[in-house]
């Protein structure tokens, strides 16, 4: 069962006090306009006091529970085979056919009675069978039929010999050896039987799935819709793509990361761009954002002057949870809904929303989609050098992979700091390591498989 969110309970004694807190605090100082601060509300300011009192450590498992039990799955709709690729099926499919239709040979050579096929018995060849064609004649004691793969058998007949077997001449061939009944006959519904439940609902669709759908004579399939996901970067020092930054600023990497997860993850990205520092620019953005499914911001959701994010969210109607997660990278989340969308604020810096995005935002949009699995794999690996988380959150430490005699090995990509976006395009995986942990060279960790890694 999800655990229950942080509530007021029976310390609503200790939160009216910060309540009282948060309006002395709304009016300080007097004339805070000289201090170039923003003034709150103090229905923020409140807000705010009761998230900070009532937010407690959770762990990564806790947080993806809260976030998973109020999201709600997408209507369905229904697409071409092809166009299903990638996407979550929404129907079971039972088969209304058998695959194959009947019972055929899986070599070139002569269908047989077993029961005649001894070392050097000579068979009459009556007919000849070639895929796409029906057998017009019964195989007879005797007798031998002329096959070639993917051939419907003829009657009678119960085996295959393949023709590098048998010695042909005049219409006749020599057997070398015995033969077993079944040989190179590909039984009626080995593949599929008529009323198989052959994909199950929740499951992606891959290119073995459209195969078998086409098989089946599907053209059209029902899947989950995709998310709309609407993505917002927040911070003054943000120049987007396309704009020459300033010496003041730097480029806006989080706005194309988060998109370009977003669609990994089965979403259509909406590009809110890149909002200065200001509640009523943030504001803005958000109130255009409320047409997608999903919103992610990121920055901007510390608890500096100008970290103004949280509270155009609660302006906006947000009901917002502030948690502290225990994990690193990644500050405090805030995760909350408007009007029963989820909305997510990640922190600023590239890795931390990454790893956050991973963590919270794909498995959300996945189940949105009504996948059944939500989860990146995760393997046991060697640590190929010493793994050391020196805080005391647990660790999602970005490692490269190799294959290493039959096993997995994993290396720290380098330097862990949570602005540094290259340590990012080098990790195959994220290191999962408990805090204040060495993971000395040989020894076993636990990795998020990011991506396919090649060997
Ligand atoms: P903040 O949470 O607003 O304090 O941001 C944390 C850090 O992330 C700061 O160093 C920001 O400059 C950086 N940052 C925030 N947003 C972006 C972005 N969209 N692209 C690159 N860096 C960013
Ligand atoms: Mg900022």
């Amino acid at each position: 069962m999800a655990p229950k969110p942080p509530t007021l309970g029976k310390r609503r004694g200790k939160a009216v006090a910060l309540l009282g807190i948060a309006h002395a605090a709304a009016k300080w100082p007097p004339n805070s306009a000289t201090f170039g601060a923003p003034r709150r509300s103090v229905a923020f300011l409140g807000h705010m006091a009761r998230a900070l009192y009532t937010s407690r450590m959770l762990s990564v498992e806790q947080a993806q529970a809260e976030i998973l039990g109020r999201g709600r799955v997408l209507p369905t709709e229904r697409v071409d085979i092809l166009a299903a690729l990638g996407r979550v099926l929404a129907e079971p499919i039972r088969s209304t056919r058998r695959i194959p239709p009947w019972p055929n040979s899986s070599m070139d050579g002569y269908a047989v009675r077993a029961a005649d096929a001894r070392p050097s018995a000579i068979l009459r060849v009556v007919d000849r069978v070639i895929a796409g064609s029906l057998p017009t004649h019964a195989v007879a004691a005797g007798e031998a039929v002329r096959i070639f793969t993917g051939a419907p058998m003829p009657a009678g007949a119960d085996a295959v010999v393949p023709q590098e077997d048998v010695d042909a001449r005049d219409g006749v061939i020599a057997l070398r050896g015995a033969v077993e009944p079944g040989a190179y006959v590909r039984p009626a519904g080995e593949d599929v039987r008529e009323g198989d439940l052959v994909l199950e609902a929740g499951r992606a669709i891959g290119a073995a799935e459209i195969g078998l759908l086409a098989t089946l004579g599907r053209t059209q399939v029902t899947v989950g819709r995709r998310p709309r996901v609407a993505v917002l970067s927040t911070g003054n020092e943000l120049a987007d793509l396309g704009t020459e930054p300033t010496p003041a600023q730097i480029p806006n990497a989080n706005t194309y990361s988060l998109m370009a997860q977003v669609v990994e993850a089965g979403g259509l990205p909406l590009n809110l761009g890149v909002a200065p520092d200001r509640l009523d620019a943030i504001s803005e953005r958000i109130a255009r954002g409320l047409e997608a499914d999903v919103l992610v911001s990121s920055a901007g959701v510390s608890v500096g002057e100008l970290d103004l994010v949280r509270e155009a969210l609660v302006n906006a109607g947000a009901e917002l949870h502030l948690w502290k997660v225990d994990m690193r990278p990644g500050k405090p989340i805030t995760f909350g809904s408007i009007a029963g969308r989820p909305v997510f604020g990640l922190p600023g810096n590239p890795v931390s929303a990454m790893v956050t995005f991973e963590l919270f935002v794909r498995p959300m949009l996945r189940a949105m989609q009504g996948r059944r699995a939500i989860s990146r794999a995760t393997i046991t690996a060697t640590a190929l050098a010493p793994i050391i988380n020196r805080g005391s959150r647990r660790g999602y430490l970005r490692v490269v992979l190799e294959a290493r005699r039959g096993r997995w090995g994993a290396r720290l990509t380098g330097e862990q700091g949570s602005g540094i976006l290259r340590s990012m395009v080098s990790a195959d995986g994220l290191a999962v390591v408990p805090g204040d942990t060495s993971i000395p060279i040989g020894d076993n960790v636990e990795v998020i498989v990011l991506r396919e890694v090649s060997t």
